[in-house]
């Protein structure tokens, strides 16, 4: 059963009832769920948790909506994976890579849309949209298949192509945008004034980015219930990098684990980077971009959680880091040589990132980290397509064979 009990302002804490509102209606603030905490303590254990399915709806108790008419395709309960390697080639003892790429559909979009997708079936809705940079268009789609639901998703014209197949294989009505991510935001929240549809990041935003705190849930459970002492986290809007700690909270506000001092660091690439540059710059008010990267997924130039990420990184003294495009390449790269994971290129910007911090001595070498990898590489594959090995060419015999590796070993100065 559900414990939510209303949706509340975040800036001057009025409350509402839990319908598809993300805005309050006196100062314009963002809503967000709150909790019967007292029923959640009651109902949950660590043995209970354990025990439940092998995805985030484990965690029902702390989502808005109800486990039994859930569109579950089994979004969540993803890897932990103790990153001996990487850690040894960046200098860190204790490191781990969550591997949000083995998601249904290789993101980890798909925990935000499998709750905003419930709770819109649950409040009556027909029909899923969303503003998508790839990923949730991906997750929306199939999603609302599942569910029984149509899909209108929107997306920028110039997406990769692996993230626009990734869309129409579920039979959604897409629709390409002439203009970047931010142009399609602002369009749907036109759309959502008129058309009786849940768009799951406009309209039901506070159901939406509750699937992101998951993530915190499934670390600290699977670090045996403990919080990590520092997380690196990819920005796009800034909502997963607020929700993740958001998990930690809540789970030591029901008492399954001991309050968190996780140093949160946030990671952007440098061609769409507002929130690292305001970190850089001292300040905690953030100037929109114009996106110019190979990271699409992160590409919000205006990113709604932009303000309470500058927050979150003073409040958690963590630090925030921003990536060139080669070096995003360099770190799918890496990831993938030393830890068998193919991240697309927002990978690229946390390995990076992640790469940079531990240099400049920000992240200590002991401290459990955790770098979150949110999504898989084959949507982007490319971005990295030029910077590869080719493959060895031969005819179909001994000698061809031969003296190609020889070439080859010779060529890497191996005798
Ligand atoms: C959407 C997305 C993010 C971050 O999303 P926020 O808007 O910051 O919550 C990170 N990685 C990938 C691959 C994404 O698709
Ligand atoms: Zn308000």
């Amino acid at each position: 059963m559900s414990f939510a009990t209303n949706l509340r302002c975040r800036e001057c804490h009025r409350e509402y009832p839990l319908a598809a509102t993300h805005v309050c209606e006196y100062c314009f603030g963002p809503v967000e769920v709150t909790y019967d905490y007292d029923g959640i303590r009651k109902a949950v254990s660590r043995d209970g948790i354990a025990r439940g399915p092998a995805s985030l709806w484990r965690y029902a108790e702390f989502l808005p909506c109800e486990r039994e008419s859930a569109i579950d395709i089994g979004a969540g309960f993803t890897p932990l994976v103790r990153a001996k390697h990487l850690g040894k080639a960046l200098g860190l003892n204790n490191l781990y890579v969550k591997n949000d790429t083995v998601n249904p559909t290789w993101s980890f979009k798909d925990r935000v849309v499998t709750v905003a997708a419930s709770r819109a079936r649950e409040l009556g809705f027909e029909k899923l949209a969303c503003a998508s940079t790839g990923n949730l268009a991906n997750s929306v789609s199939a999603h609302a298949a599942a569910g029984g639901m149509e899909a209108v998703v929107f997306i920028p014209h110039d997406l990769e192509l692996g993230k626009v197949l990734g869309s129409s294989i579920y039979g959604p009505t897409l629709v390409k945008v002439q203009g970047n991510y931010d142009a399609v935001n602002r369009l749907c929240a036109e759309l959502a004034g008129s058309y009786p549809w849940a768009f799951v990041n406009v309209n039901v935003r506070p159901y939406y980015s509750e699937g992101s705190k998951t993530l915190g849930f499934e670390v600290a459970e699977q670090l045996g219930w403990r919080a990590p002492d520092h997380c690196v986290v990819p920005i796009a809007s800034g909502s997963l990098f607020v929700k993740i700690r958001k998990g930690f909270d809540e789970f030591a506000k029901v008492g399954l684990i001991e309050p968190a001092k996780t140093h949160m660091s946030g990671a952007q690439a440098a061609g769409c980077s507002p929130v690292a540059t305001a970190w850089a710059e001292g300040s905690m008010n953030f100037r929109p971009q114009r996106p110019h990267t190979i990271a699409k997924s992160l590409a919000i130039g205006n990113p709604a959680d932009g303000y309470y990420s500058l927050v979150q990184l003073q409040q958690t003294g963590g630090s925030c880091g921003m990536v060139e495009d080669d070096e995003i390449v360099a770190g799918m790269k890496l990831l993938a040589e030393t830890e068998g994971i193919f991240a697309e290129t927002a990978g690229g910007v946390t390995v990076a990132t992640l790469k940079q911090l531990a240099a400049q001595g920000k992240i200590d070498a002991d401290e459990v980290t955790v770098a979150f990898i949110t999504g898989a590489g084959f949507k982007t594959g490319e971005a990295v397509a030029d910077a590869l090995k080719p493959p060895l060419e031969i005819d179909a015999n001994v000698e061809s064979f031969e003296s190609a590796y020889r070439a080859l070993h010779a060529a890497a100065g191996v005798a």
